[in-house]
């Protein structure tokens, strides 16, 4: 009987019935602990938030199963040699589809407009169509794409960028040009790897359309700060909605804070959703069981 150890005490309310209840709904007899000798443990469910950080005596496991999407903060920790994979939760997926167009939106509609008119201006003026609005996702992964069907069944038409080839997408930095030359509204959904960091920087922001509007609910280092700053202050970006930061929470001095054309939001465009993570945790689990490749496992050179 496999032993799994759910690594994040401080999540255990939330997973104390859904996980045990995915783990047999999978048809796995398994022990759940919080606790374990490590030499013992055949699974461990995981978060970089955990303060388990030295996976050197966990001899015997066979995965470590992370329940966040990103894995920046645990790919590079030496001490692990298991296979690891990262969280692709169909909740998830749901509340980043959400947060991205309800955000977009926002800003195809001018709803600020409306919604704080101390003036009480009248002005009739009627937005474009959401097909005279185009679009730009960098990173189609899991939740890039799934952003990118919603987006697109509203009628934008959406440009992505990926790393590898794939058809109706763009790669490459003459592809990340020509994704970025039309993009009114660009939204990043990237992992955050030395490929990514600082990819929206002042040469890359330029090539925008002057008065672009950018969703970051990436990686905060995917932006350069002291870039985007300037290019909110000249006018070249025109609003930049950010739920992610190089740090955690955004520090109160930081100008984010009070630029009048940056919204923050506080890491919540999408969490892991007990219910529907524990499934895939649970079916990651039976895979190990019987000897079939994990869903979703992380490549370490590629660092996502
Ligand atoms: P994913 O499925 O691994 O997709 C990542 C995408 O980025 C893929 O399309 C990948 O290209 C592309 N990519 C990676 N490196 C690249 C590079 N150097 N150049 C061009 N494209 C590159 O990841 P996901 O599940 O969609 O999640 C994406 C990110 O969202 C996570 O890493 C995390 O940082 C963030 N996130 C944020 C929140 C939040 O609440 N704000 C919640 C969850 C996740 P290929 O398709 O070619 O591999």
């Amino acid at each position: 009987m496999p032993l799994i150890l759910f690594a994040v005490p401080a999540l255990w309310p939330e997973y104390r019935d859904a996980l045990p209840a995915a783990i047999a709904e999978a048809g796995i007899d398994a022990r759940i602990v919080t606790e374990a000798d490590p030499a013992e443990v055949d699974y461990i469910v995981y978060a970089p938030a955990s303060p388990l950080q030295d996976f050197t005596p966990y001899t015997r496991a066979k995965a470590v199963l992370n329940l966040w999407a990103g894995v920046e903060k645990i790919v590079g920790n030496p001490t692990l040699t298991q296979p690891l994979t990262r969280m692709v939760d169909p909740g998830l997926t749901e509340g980043m589809v959400e947060w991205v167009v309800g955000h977009t939106l926002r800003h195809h509609l001018g709803m600020d407009r409306h919604i704080v008119n101390p003036g009480h201006a009248w002005d009739p003026t009627c937005p474009p169509l959401a097909r005279e609005r185009p679009v730009t996702i960098l990173g189609m992964g899991a939740l890039g794409s799934a952003c990118a069907e919603a987006l697109r069944r509203l009628n934008f038409p959406v440009t992505g960028w990926s790393r590898t080839e794939k058809p109706g997408q763009l790669q490459g930095d003459h592809g990340l040009r020509a994704a970025l030359s039309t993009a009114q509204v660009l939204i990043t959904l990237l992992p955050k790897t030395p490929e990514t960091e600082n990819l929206l920087n002042k040469g890359t922001l330029a090539h925008l359309p002057r008065g672009a509007v950018i969703l970051n609910p990436g990686r905060g280092a995917l932006i350069d700060d002291d870039a985007l700053m300037d290019a909110l202050n000249s006018g070249q970006i025109g609003h930049a909605t950010l739920d992610v930061f190089r740090v955690e929470p955004l520090p109160q001095d930081h100008p984010y804070w009070t630029h009048s054309r940056v919204t923050v939001t506080p890491h919540i465009a999408a969490d892991t959703r007990a219910l529907t993570s524990s499934r895939v945790i649970a079916e990651n689990i039976r895979r190990g069981e019987a000897g079939e490749p994990f869903l979703h496992r992380v490549d370490r050179a590629r660092g996502y």
